[in-house]
């Protein structure tokens, strides 16, 4: 833990597989307990991973058992796995939209033994203890959206105000882009959904201090402002015109960097399902 903590120690989460996203229920990577009962020995393969190329230790989901059929995540289980193992392989860093800062790996395990120390918790337990945490990480995402939608409102004010091209505004008519009472009313709008997400991000801040954030508030939160933001960027990215789309511009990152919220860390339609069930639909 101490190296984790300070940083010193980089680690992953592998938990999709090439045919497992959404319902990771149907992963297929195994872990076979030696019968002499010191190690697992792994064996499969990971994708969309986090840290991978970089990772120090990664916390593997892997099964040691066959599933039953009335239970698919029976049995699934959490190691941690020293990426300088024998049979540990990263493949390729995978080529993203956006996020480029973050590397997105390809892992395999080929024989990879694990000791029975490097076991997270107790065996055929990891559905639970990601079950518990994973309202977190949506947490995570949500605020994130929030912050990401209220810098894309700022970047467009800023534009619309100040652009100028040869040292005059850069609409027509000789005015600024701002003048246009289209851009103060699509800005406004903005600025009303940034204070709505503010608003549910603040309310599921609150129940996650108290410990009451449940997974049906969390799925909600994420739902909410990953589908809002990307409204407000989309507007605020149009308000640039054809610089909007140009990389020098931290709108067109923004823009290309949020997609993804929508997708990793649980799809927006996962968010509903969670949402419905809660609602007893
Ligand atoms: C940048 C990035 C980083 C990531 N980091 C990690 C990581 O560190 N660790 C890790 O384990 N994974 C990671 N992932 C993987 C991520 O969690 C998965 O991509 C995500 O869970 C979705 O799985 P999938 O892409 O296989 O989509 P699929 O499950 O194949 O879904 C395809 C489409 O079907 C829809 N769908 C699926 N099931 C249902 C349903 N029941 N009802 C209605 N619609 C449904 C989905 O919403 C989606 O629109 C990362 C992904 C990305 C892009």
């Amino acid at each position: 833990m101490p190296p984790f903590v300070t940083g010193e120690m980089m680690t992953a989460i592998a938990m999709t597989e090439p045919g497992t996203g959404s319902d990771l229920a149907g992963m297929r990577t195994t872990a076979r307990l030696s019968a002499d009962g010191t190690h697992y020995v792994l064996n499969g393969a990971k994708t969309f991973i986090t840290g991978g190329v970089l990772a120090d230790r990664v916390i593997v989901c892997a099964r040691p058992a066959q599933p039953t059929p009335e239970d698919l995540r029976a049995g699934i289980t959490l190691l941690i796995v020293d990426t300088t193992s024998e049979g540990y392989a990263v493949g390729r860093k995978l080529d993203k939209l956006g996020l480029k800062t973050s590397d997105t790996a390809e892992l395999s395990f080929s024989d990879v033994r694990v000791p029975v120390e490097d076991r997270l918790g107790e065996e055929g337990k990891a559905f639970s203890y990601l079950g518990q945490n994973l309202p977190q990480e949506r947490l995570g995402i949500a605020v994130g959206a929030y912050a990401q939608a209220a810098a894309a409102v700022e970047f467009a004010k800023g534009y619309v105000r100040e652009r100028e091209i040869f040292g005059k505004p850069v609409a027509s008519f000789g005015k600024p882009v701002a003048s246009f009472q289209n851009t103060k009313f699509v800005l406004a709008d903005c600025k009303a959904d940034v204070d709505a997400l503010q608003a549910v991000v603040g309310r599921a801040l609150d129940a996650h201090d108290a410990g009451e954030l449940s997974a049906a508030d969390a799925a909600s939160a994420k739902l909410f402002t990953t589908e809002r933001a990307a409204v407000v960027i989309d507007k605020c990215l149009q308000l640039h015109g054809v610089y909007g789309y140009m990389m020098e511009y931290p709108i067109a990152r923004l823009y290309a960097d949020t997609r993804v919220s929508r997708i990793y860390g649980g799809t927006s339609e996962v968010m509903r399902s969670i949402v419905a069930k809660s609602m007893g639909l």
